[in-house]
């Protein structure tokens, strides 16, 4: 394993355009349960039954009670090794953004300013039906939040079914297409179109290094590296190792 971090962290030192794809699984240690988990919230709400645009759309009451639960073990968690560690690799230079499938603000929380959230966010909610948006924070007090128009409100974040937001599934794939390194963390890579990012930067030459606690599709097909183990410790050891060799403040 230390010589895979090694390398790893060459890749990162040489790199002049390096990427993170993040998905739930970086958050796992947080205390947010990915999809996989059989434990949990997801346990209680399917999310082919719950996280989907038709669910929403044909009993939004009902999906409002998975996304209060959600909210709850949002609210306390808290960043883990893995987040501060991208935040840190940010800082000195080696990490220039954060592709992140997740909404729950945890690599901001954790130090990093280059985020773009691919699924969007919870901070504002928008009428489906007649297009009125609103803080969240505004909405605090009304369970679920209702728009001026009666009907129910929907998170600003992509339910299955919905399109990614427009600038930032521009941004992935502009930033995809000429990145030299990208790091593949904790996620499934089954969701897209998310899961063509890590193939888009492979056809540009980028080099492909996968941190999960389990083999995926893209491990035996574009992973260079694969650093296989939860993503907190792996996170952690690489910023150690990028510290060790580069000795400092990467210079652009
Ligand atoms: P996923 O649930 O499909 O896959 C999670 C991956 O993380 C799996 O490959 C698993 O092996 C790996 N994993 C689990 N624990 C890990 C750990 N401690 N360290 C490293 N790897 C670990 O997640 P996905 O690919 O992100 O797709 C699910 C969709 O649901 C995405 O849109 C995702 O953002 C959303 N979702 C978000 C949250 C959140 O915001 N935290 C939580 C659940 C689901």
């Amino acid at each position: 394993m230390q010589e895979l971090i090694s390398q790893a962290a060459e890749i990162i030192l040489r790199s002049k355009l390096t990427l993170a794809l993040t998905g739930a699984g970086i958050s796992v240690e947080s205390g947010i349960p990915d999809f996989r988990s059989a434990d949990g919230l997801w346990s209680k709400y399917d999310p082919a039954e719950y996280a989907t645009i038709e669910a929403f759309q044909a009993d939004p009451e009902k999906v409002w009670q998975m996304l209060r639960d959600m909210e709850e073990v949002v609210a306390s968690a808290k960043p883990n090794k893995a987040h501060i560690g991208l935040g840190e690799l940010e800082k000195m230079g080696y990490l220039h953004y954060i592709i992140t499938q997740n909404i729950d603000n945890l690599h901001q929380e954790g130090g990093s300013k280059n985020v773009i959230e691919y699924h969007g966010n919870s901070s504002t909610l928008s009428c489906i039906w007649c297009g009125k948006r609103y803080k969240t924070e505004e909405k605090r007090d009304e369970f679920p939040p209702k728009c001026e128009c009666k009907k129910i409100l929907k998170p600003d974040v992509v339910f299955f079914g919905e399109p990614i937001p427009a600038e930032a599934l521009n941004r992935s794939f502009q930033l995809a297409s000429s990145a030299e390194a990208l790091l593949v963390i904790g996620t499934s890579a089954v969701v897209s179109p998310a899961n063509t990012i890590p193939t888009i930067a492979k056809q540009n030459h980028a080099k492909i290094i996968e941190i999960n606690k389990e083999r995926t599709h893209l491990t035996d097909s574009i992973t260079d590296i694969f650093l296989q183990g939860g993503a907190g410790a792996i996170v952690e050891s690489l910023v150690e190792e990028v510290k060790r060799q580069g000795g400092g403040n990467h210079l652009m």
